[in-house]
């Protein structure tokens, strides 16, 4: 296989890529950047197309009884997106908005993700357009398990490994796990990550994408030459990611001053109590924030927690939330991508412009697929580590990724995203030169 042949094919364009609505669609951000970095790393035209399609799409439709005893159809996605470099690996998404383009986006996000941490595998994601919120546990029981049945043809511990994500979590991976393992009459623990712990699950997982962020920010600030407890922090989001970040940054002596939720923002220049914040979303029925109250605690809102004046923003929910609009106006001096996609590229090149580091999403939150594919090393070998095995290997991750992506940054002067893209784009071609194309 010669590079000449990889570079024969002339349009790089097929025409199967429709962005709805090119400012607001995720995948329109993917493609943007992926250009940019294929031109800067003068990548072969025809690996360029390949890595601008996803391998394989599925679409699949939902029926679910409900508790009232009607049938409700909802659409689900598995989108695989690149295996040059393994398996593909992705989480599966629950939501509303969810929608082809979105889960497009989000799968070659977990292809760069997994080549910029060094991880074996390819990228691929999954969703199901519902709203969680407005549904019992055995309707979303019965949905898991239609989903996964439909999905079966193409996942598998050595094809696709599905995980947790926005609104699913190890209970919506033991059902995954479960409805495979009855299907195929054998125990399959290795087709998802993210599973419960007595089901395979490895210690330290759910905490391992929020410690990612902890420990990126960490390592951001030694680089600046700012301590922990001279930083301040806001923090969007406080689903499973965002609350760990902020735990962790927290006990690692940073003070948090800002969190948020779908139910709005608190904030206390002096901290906030996070252990008392831990307790009140705990205890809350939809483990929200919503009633939270404390001497000093403003309210504010989500819009307004993105223009605090902090040293570091971690925006921890979903994509675009940081765009043209409010860019200008971010205070922050270093944000870190807690989310997948929470920055466009307008807000992108204004923060660059302005001078405010980001550490992208693809590195920043990359310690979930990292202990995902721990697990599914524990799962293989059948032998389970401890939770200092677990995170001591996720801080190693962490801390050489981080450096690399650095480094780059500082050789090419290029910021952190475009450094991350153009290690993880490059090594996914390298991948796909020394394979070749099949047949
Ligand atoms: N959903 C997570 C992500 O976006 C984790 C994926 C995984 O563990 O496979 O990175």
């Amino acid at each position: 296989m010669t590079t000449e042949m990889l570079g024969g094919m002339t349009d790089i364009r097929p025409q199967m890529i429709v962005a709805e609505s090119p400012k607001h669609d995720l995948w329109h951000t993917a493609l943007a950047l992926l250009d940019d970095v294929a031109a800067r790393l003068k990548l072969e035209p025809g690996i360029h197309a390949m890595l601008r399609q996803p391998e394989r799409e599925l679409t699949v439709s939902v029926p679910v009884v409900m508790d009232d005893g009607l049938i409700k159809v909802f659409t689900g996605y598995r989108v695989q997106h690149s295996s040059a470099r393994g398996p593909y690996k992705g989480g599966i998404r629950y939501h509303p908005n969810v929608n082809l383009n979105e889960v497009r986006a989000l799968a070659a996000l977990m292809t760069w993700k997994c080549a910029v941490v060094g991880i074996p595998y390819g990228g691929a994601k999954g969703g199901v357009q519902c709203d969680p919120s407005q549904m019992s546990q055995d309707e979303l029981a019965r949905m898991t398990r239609r989903f996964t049945a439909m999905i079966m043809p193409i996942i598998g511990g050595r094809r696709d490994i599905p995980a947790p994500d926005v609104n699913t979590n190890a209970q919506v991976m033991a059902w995954m796990v479960d409805t495979v393992s009855m299907l195929e009459r054998k125990a399959v623990m290795e087709v998802v990550t993210g599973k419960p712990v007595s089901l395979g699950g490895s210690l330290g997982r759910r905490e391992a994408t929020g410690r990612g962020v902890a420990i990126s920010t960490e390592e951001l600030l030694k680089r600046k030459g700012q301590h922990l407890s001279d930083t301040t922090v806001a923090v969007q989001g406080y689903g499973n990611v965002g609350s760990v970040a902020a735990t962790l940054l927290h006990e690692m002596g940073a003070r948090v001053v800002a969190v948020s939720d779908i139910s709005g923002g608190i904030y206390n220049p002096k901290g906030l109590d996070i252990a008392a914040i831990n307790k009140h979303v705990e205890a809350h029925p939809k483990r929200l924030l919503e009633g939270y109250a404390a001497p000093g605690v403003e309210k504010v809102t989500n819009d307004e927690l993105l223009l605090l004046d902090v040293d570091v923003l971690v925006p921890a929910a979903l994509e675009h939330q940081i765009h043209a609009d409010n860019a200008p106006f971010i205070k922050a001096k270093m944000i870190v991508e807690a989310a997948n996609g929470p920055t466009t590229p307008e807000a992108d090149a204004i923060l660059n412009d302005r001078g405010i580091i980001v550490v992208p999403d693809i590195l920043a939150n990359a310690g979930g697929v990292v202990v995902s594919y721990f697990e599914w090393v524990q799962d293989l070998q059948a032998f389970f580590w401890d939770e200092e095995e677990v995170n001591k290997n996720l801080h190693r991750i962490m801390v050489r990724s981080f450096k690399e992506v650095w480094d780059v940054s500082e050789k090419e002067a290029v910021p952190l995203r475009l450094a991350a893209y153009m290690l993880a784009v490059g090594r996914v071609a390298q991948s796909v030169r020394e394979r070749g194309i099949f047949p």
